[in-house]
């Protein structure tokens, strides 16, 4: 009984200009099946799980929930800093549903058929990598790092032709909306004045009301974007998260992650580390992740400067100013954050000196990363042999304790800090690869929804985490998107 689910879809996005998407229908699948519904989200939304968690028809895109009216929304995006138009080409977003509290959020089927903007591909996905997806970006959302999220996965019965035949999928994306640093580029490049200004408020009006009363509210805008951006990549940094391929059509301007393809988390603690099997030159390796951050940022800015002032070569310099803003926004995140990780309530300025020994001990003895932190925070210093017996760690180690024992608050209080900013279980690659293999080779899913149920909580320290805290055997790791 459709009224019963709980849906109340709004289609605000399409009182924009006609150039910024596409209305259409997902394609029809032949025999649909829900490989994994997500109740706490649906509650969250304010959805109905028992009238929804069978609902395949629904979460394949064959049978749309009453008031959806899908489009595929239009963006370009600087690809590896190549300008494309691109666009929705595999994904359909069926409404905005508005939930009992008033928030608005994107409800987008990714992997449902062929779009305006496919170009050459075939508009689906293949099961395991939006189960990969799902698993990851709840497992980000428990890391309390700002993401999309995953309402469901259902399976459609057909097979896709990639390097070989792999099963059909369909995820159910949650965001706070998809409008991205592309969306922008897009209506600078292709759109009139009228048509970017549109944008610009309609998003200022969803993202950031608080400036739409505002005289300079386009500069603000890029301000509040930027440090957002800033929170976002710290935090990024900070759990040794790999974005992997960081294009301006994958900036979402609400500050959330988006886009799951190839990402995967830091092991070994090492800036240079990327996986992802395009990414040639490591341009979205792990340390560059920032600096990537300030030219998506100028990118961002560079389609504002029409609005910010009507000469445009007025705007620069202002423009600059707010990317330089976000610049020392996300060293100073990234600072502050880990403090935390290190227990230290009282700030110095010596503080980085400490942080940045550390890590340049961790990268020469081939630390994990997140074992590190783990380890100082249960005061068990054994997951890491070689960085925890040398010489220069121990003598780190001392100056961190005189530190900690020296601070306005009892040492008991750093030691909670630690545990509730270092997580003591990520995705790591191999556990998430025997998920994904079990479920989708065989079927099974209870390792996938087992190692689900602990990437929900990672800062519980149950002992139950522990063994989902080993150190991954030697790999050689690589992702992929697109398929
Ligand atoms: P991504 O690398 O995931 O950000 O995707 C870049 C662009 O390629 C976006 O416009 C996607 O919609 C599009 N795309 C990715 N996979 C497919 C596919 N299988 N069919 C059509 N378009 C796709
Ligand atoms: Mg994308
Ligand atoms: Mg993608």
């Amino acid at each position: 009984n459709k009224t019963n689910q709980g849906w109340n879809l709004e289609n605000s996005y399409q009182r924009l200009p006609d150039l910024f998407y596409t209305s259409l229908q997902p394609e029809e699948v032949g025999q649909p099946e829900l490989a994994i519904f997500n109740e706490k989200l649906a509650a969250e939304l304010g959805l109905n799980s028992s009238h929804l968690k069978n609902d395949s028809e629904t979460f394949s895109g064959n049978h749309l929930p009453e008031g959806s009216k899908p489009i595929a929304q239009a963006y370009a995006g600087h690809q590896f800093a190549n300008f494309n138009m691109l666009g929705d080409g595999r994904a359909v977003l069926i409404g905005e549903q508005v939930t009992p509290e008033g928030k608005r959020f994107d409800i987008q089927l990714k992997g449902s058929g062929k779009t305006p903007y496919s170009r050459r591909g075939d508009g689906k996905a293949a099961l395991g990598p939006m189960l990969r997806e799902y698993l990851i970006s709840e497992a980000m959302h428990g890391l309390r790092i700002p993401t999309s999220r995953s309402l469901a996965v259902a399976e459609t019965g057909e097979e896709i032709q990639r390097e070989i035949s792999l099963p059909g999928a369909v995820l159910t994306r949650v965001a706070a909306s998809h409008i991205r640093v592309g969306t922008f580029q897009y209506a600078r490049n292709w759109g009139s004045k009228d048509d970017l200004q549109a944008l610009a408020d309609y998003t200022i009006a969803r993202h950031y009301p608080e400036l739409e009363k505002e005289e300079d509210r386009y500069l603000l805008f890029l301000y509040k974007v930027a440090e957002k951006q800033a929170v976002l990549i710290a935090d990024w940094q900070l759990k040794g998260f790999i974005h992997g391929v960081m294009n301006t059509d994958n900036v979402a301007i609400s500050g959330e992650t988006i886009d799951y393809g190839p990402c995967a988390f830091l092991d070994q603690y090492d800036p240079k580390t990327f996986f992802s099997s395009i990414d040639h030159q490591g341009r979205y390796a792990y340390g560059n992740q920032p600096g990537i951050g300030a030219w998506n940022m100028a990118r961002f800015a560079e389609t504002l400067l029409i609005l910010i002032d009507e000469d445009e070569k007025q705007a620069i310099p202002k423009a600059k100013e707010a990317v330089e803003a976000y610049v020392k926004s996300v060293e100073g995140y990234w600072l502050d954050g880990m403090r935390l990780k290190l227990g230290i309530i009282d700030k110095s300025e010596d503080d980085k000196i400490l942080v940045k020994t550390l890590l340049d001990l961790m990268e020469k003895y081939y630390a994990d990363y997140t074992n590190t932190f783990r380890s100082l925070t249960l005061k068990q210093l054994d997951s890491e042999p070689g960085l925890f017996q040398s010489t220069a760690f121990k003598e780190w180690y001392q100056s961190w304790q005189d530190k900690l024992q020296n601070q306005s608050a009892p040492i008991e209080e750093a030691y909670q800090l630690m545990k509730q900013h270092n997580p003591s279980v990520i995705p790591r690659n191999y556990l998430v690869e025997e998920a994904l293999t079990a479920a989708v080779e065989e079927g099974d899913y209870k390792p996938f929804h087992a190692l689900l149920a602990v990437l929900e909580n990672p800062y519980a320290y149950t002992k139950e985490q522990g063994k989902y805290a080993v150190k991954p055997p030697n790999e050689d790791y690589q992702t992929f998107c697109g398929t």
